[in-house]
């Protein structure tokens, strides 16, 4: 059973979500104080550190709502934020193009993210050529094939996108030739899988 004061509490707040009476309403709201912002903060751990929950934990949506926000979802304009192909490819150039002009930063974060410190360290079971291809040099080569083609595919022509630098001779075969910029060229993600190289297929290419 609810109290006196939660349902006249929830009463407020029906009032307030139907537009008709806010605390808040004419009321222009600037940037919260910093002051004002830790004073939140900390009641917000108080409540949780008392054992306090988040107002949703364990509950779940009942299938009519379900069905409302997926109705409302479908009727969303999203054209401000879902982005076309074309507009994916040409922000994931620019940022490429960012990182080759910050060699300081890519050395940075390849240090501070070495090993067990990285997120996705997995306890040391790394195989030594995904060693390799994380490693610095190997990430420089790539990069430094990338600039040189100006991130155009070498077989079909696409630029920008999910590139691969591609060993002309395997990886695997000649090791020595592995950061050599001679035997690099960008491909672009479906040319790379189409090459007689890839994956599997390195066994087949050395029998040849
Ligand atoms: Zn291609």
């Amino acid at each position: 059973m609810k109290s006196e004061r939660q349902r006249l509490h929830l009463e407020k707040l029906a009032e307030m979500k139907r537009g008709k009476s806010s605390p808040l309403k004419g009321r222009i709201m600037g940037p919260m104080s910093k002051e004002n912002r830790l004073k939140i903060s900390e009641g917000r751990k108080r409540y949780f550190a008392n054992g306090g929950v988040g107002p949703r934990l364990g509950k779940k949506h009942s299938e009519i709502t379900k069905e409302k926000m997926s109705q409302k979802a479908l009727q969303r304009d999203k054209s401000s934020y879902v982005k076309s192909n074309e507009t994916k490819a040409k922000m994931s150039l620019s940022k490429q193009q960012w990182w080759m002009i910050h060699p300081e930063m890519r050395m940075t974060l390849s240090i501070k993210y070495q090993g067990d410190k990285g997120s996705n360290w997995q306890g040391g079971k790394t195989l030594e050529t995904i060693k390799i291809r994380n490693s610095f040099a190997y990430k420089e080569w790539k990069r430094a094939i990338l600039q040189r083609d100006n991130f155009i595919c070498q077989i079909c022509g696409t630029r920008g996108g999910r590139l691969a630098a591609d060993h002309i001779k395997p990886f695997s075969l000649f090791p020595e030739l592995r950061t050599e910029l001679t035997n690099g060229r960008t491909l672009c993600w479906g040319c790379h899988q189409n090459t007689n190289t890839f994956g599997g297929r390195i066994n087949s290419y050395a029998q040849t």
